[in-house]
């Protein structure tokens, strides 16, 4: 027996979930649990909502609410997008408690004493109009590092570096953007993050074998860069209180006291269970592992700055942080901003969980971005939820009871290769489980249920019942051994259905109960119940229907917003084609030669179908001349030319941008 501590990033309680929140994050870290629950570990999972810190007071400010309101209002959100989704936690809670500001305040002395925290006096900004301090997110201005321009006092959203106000070009007030913004000087206590790099170092630095590349990478080069101290305080008047003359307006920082979270939230799990000490069998013991999982933007607060407060606290240190990339919608980010999103609890209030499980577990962005789009998600339900695992599951316990109502039994297992495939599978899924790699895990489980199909085909037990009822009833018994050890390795990813299917094959109790090494066991007698489909067909149709209408008055088929530099970064010039070839590999396609004012440009194009070479030879086209070299056929093309196309029309519907008045060779567009 192991014991495990999982701990999951908190999220902002200012807006819904989306659906990147759960396959990046809430996801993983269930599927986890669920696995190591399974084999018998002892697992503490806990996590909360975010209750402090500007997010709330911006958004209190823009709904004209207080920033209590806001935070209970999206802790409950939280909370019912959790339990939808079957994501368990032993503690979901959240930092506005009196439970987790003493633990703060506690975990705060601690390191005090230690001399790691010290106070300095510096300038911050403040609104003389509001007679107020300008907390990070309460400032905008322009991002010294990437232009951006709505870049926040604490983050650019654009390239997202973490930045101060005082970073910032033109830094103004978000909410009064036309005064003018001072420096005051006022008093903030600091974490001498440089205390710990010695030792951080040393720690990322040995047996971190098993950490994601990009989480090592991330952290080594944070931390030779050097640490620079953090102030933990802030002029804010929501949030932790700190016991020091000088400091009733201010309030501890959110960075430092929500991460603290995992422990209070450990402290309250035991207090709540009447076992006050319980916490401590994961956080004192050093043999108990800890996991984190959180998104790539939440890394250094995971590797860095969580580990330096464990280490300043005596506590236990992470064992692994297997943080996500990002999953994206149409292959550009979530935005609450720009409302590009799939929001949870719209999600969960029309279509299936389980469904959805599946599917983010299947594009699950581990190592990678990776991007989510309703056509997926129906392919992915249709063809192998329902189209593989889904199919084998049902046809074969149906024909089963349809045939043998009575039940079936079998002495010894009459197709080993099946029985083989299992012990194989399970053995590869305990391994990649283990190592937090979900996806492969899936589709390890996908191929296992997939060779159940083929296995069903060859065996033909419709056949073999007019033929040989013995044989049948024993291959049948070999099948269903198969669904019930795929009922118990897709629980994790599956809980819900997995326990329908274990109902479905007539068996005892719960599949928690039976654990994960009960799919290496078979069984002689099977007995099943009548089985109901497990998922429900979808239609795409209908789907973008509901999900993308084409609103009235507005262009079909919109792409999402782009920004004015995104516009610039394409440089679109004007051009006189000088040359004609035929490809020598394509019969559509043609070899333009193209001259900017002297220098010339190569462009595969396929316009033969609309335009002959006397018709193109001569004129002065647009092109796109920074678009990244492509091969058409063997031939590289160094730009890509503007044309209209007419959907209207089915013959003839190309047609090339020209000037409207002849311009100088090179000329660009804006
Ligand atoms: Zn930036």
């Amino acid at each position: 027996m192991e014991r495990i501590f999982i701990g999951v990033a908190w999220p902002y309680a200012n807006g819904p979930m989306h659906l990147g929140h759960l396959a990046g994050v809430y996801l993983p870290a269930d599927i986890f649990s669920r696995f190591h629950r399974l084999n018998g570990n002892k697992v503490l999972m806990v996590s909360g909502s975010d209750m402090h810190g500007t997010p709330i007071t911006v958004t209190a400010q823009q709904q004209n609410k207080t920033p209590e309101e806001v935070a209970l209002h999206y802790h409950q959100v939280h909370s019912d997008t959790l339990k939808k989704m079957g994501i368990e936690f032993d503690n979901y809670t959240n930092t506005h408690t009196p439970e987790h500001a003493d633990v703060v305040r506690e975990l705060l002395g601690v390191l005090e004493k230690k001399g790691h925290i010290t106070s300095k006096v510096t300038k911050e900004p403040y609104d003389s109009k509001s007679k107020q301090f300008l907390p990070d997110r309460y400032v905008e201005g322009t991002c010294p590092l990437c232009q951006y321009e709505s870049a926040r006092g604490d983050q650019c959203d654009d390239c997202g570096r973490t930045l101060d106000a005082k970073d910032l070009i033109d830094p103004h007030s978000k909410f009064n953007p036309d005064t003018k913004l001072e420096f005051r000087e006022t008093e903030h206590l600091f974490f001498k993050l440089s205390d710990f790099r010695d030792n951080l170092l040393a720690w990322v630095s040995k047996d971190k074998n098993h950490w994601r590349d990009n989480v090592g990478k991330f952290t080594h080069n944070w931390l030779e860069d050097g640490l620079i101290d953090r102030a933990i305080t802030r002029d804010l008047d929501w949030g932790i209180e700190i016991d020091k003359e000088g400091y009733e307006s201010k309030r501890i920082y959110v960075w430092f006291e929500a991460v603290m979270g995992y422990h209070s939230a450990s402290r309250s799990w035991a207090k709540w269970k009447g076992e006050p000490d319980e916490w401590k069998k994961w956080w004192n013991d050093d043999n108990a592992r800890h996991y984190y999982f959180l998104a790539k933007d939440n890394i250094p607060f995971h590797t860095i700055i969580w580990p330096a407060i464990l280490m300043g606290c005596d506590l236990h240190l992470p064992y692994d942080v297997p943080a996500s990339e990002y999953l994206l919608l149409d292959f550009s980010q979530f935005s609450k901003s720009r409302n590009h999103a799939v929001w949870a609890p719209d999600y969960l209030n029309t279509y299936d969980a389980e469904a959805l499980r599946y599917v983010l577990s299947a594009m699950m962005p581990e190592n990678k971005d990776s991007n989510f789009s309703w056509e997926e998600y129906v392919a992915r339900i249709n063809n192998e939820l329902i189209g593989n695992l889904g199919n084998f599951l049902h046809r074969t316990i149906s024909f089963a009871k349809k045939n043998f109502p009575k039940g079936m039994h079998a002495d010894e297992c009459s197709v080993p290769e099946l029985r083989d495939k299992v012990s194989l599978s399970h053995s590869q899924i305990t391994t990649t489980l283990s190592a937090c790699k979900f996806k492969e895990s899936l589709r390890t489980l996908m191929e296992l249920s997939q060779a159940g199909n083929i296995a069903m085909n060859e065996i033909a037990p419709w056949k073999l019942f007019k033929e040989d009822k013995k044989a049948c009833e024993a291959h049948l018994v070999s099948l269903l051994n198969m669904c019930r050890s795929l009922a118990i390795m897709m629980n994790p990813f599956l809980p819900k259905s997995s326990q329908k299917v274990w109902d479905y094959l007539g068996l005892e109790g719960t599949v928690e109960e039976a654990g994960w090494e009960a799919a290496m066991e078979g069984q002689t007698d099977f007995k099943p119940n009548q089985p109901l489909p497990l998922f429900k067909k979808l239609n795409l149709e209908e789907i973008l229907e509901r999900e993308m209408p084409n609103k009235e008055g507005e262009l079909p088929n919109l792409k999402p917003e782009i920004t004015p530099k995104d516009f610039k970064k394409m440089d679109i010039r004007i051009g006189t084609v000088v040359g004609i070839e035929d490809h020598p590999n394509a019969d559509k396609l043609y070899l333009l030669d193209v001259d900017f004012g002297g220098p010339k440009r190569r462009i595969v194009t396929g316009l033969k179908e609309e335009y002959t070479d006397e018709e193109l030879m001569g004129k002065q086209i647009a092109v796109i001349v920074n678009l990244a070299p492509a091969k058409f056929r063997g031939e590289v093309s160094e730009g890509m030319l503007l044309a209209a196309e007419d959907e209207h029309i089915s013959m003839a519907n190309v047609s090339i941008l020209q000037p409207d008045k002849e311009v100088t060779d090179g000329s660009p567009v804006h």
